[in-house]
């Protein structure tokens, strides 16, 4: 199976609300809506929803290769989480996946870093409810 065609779709794992924004397709998709902050800098960045593009479309200058906060749009609660980047060592943030699991991406502009953390042993089928087609 082609991950690349895989759209996910998130939701703030503090007060449940959806993170996706129907109003800003990427690729034709609807994207993933974030506040981001970088230095005194902060304001919306919208990620492409799909699996394996890093396409984002972001409302402040970002410099490649820094490390950005990224908090809940609705909220304002940190992604941020314990875990680290194993490839750039950047904290790595996490959002909910409404089909159940984690999506950790790297805080760190550019890297490429994304995985799907299941929380449960889900059989392949599980997969398949990810795939939304519009
Ligand atoms: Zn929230
Ligand atoms: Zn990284």
């Amino acid at each position: 199976m082609d991950t690349n065609f895989i759209s996910l779709m998130v939701k703030c794992p503090y007060c449940d609300q959806s993170l996706m924004d129907y109003y800003k397709l990427i690729r034709g998709k609807p994207s993933i809506r974030l506040h981001v902050k970088s230095g005194d800098n902060e304001g919306i960045i919208n990620l492409c929803s799909l699996y394996g593009s890093y396409d984002k479309v972001s409302e402040i200058d970002l410099i490649d290769g820094e490390i950005v906060e990224i908090l809940c749009p609705v909220c304002y609660r940190n992604f941020k989480c314990k875990t680290t980047c194993n490839i750039c060592k950047a904290p790595v943030f996490n959002v909910k996946l409404e089909t159940g699991g984690k999506l950790h991406i790297c805080s760190r502009i550019n890297c490429k870093k994304r995985s799907i953390i299941w929380e449960d042993i889900y059989d392949d089928l599980t997969r398949y409810f990810l795939v939304h087609d519009y």
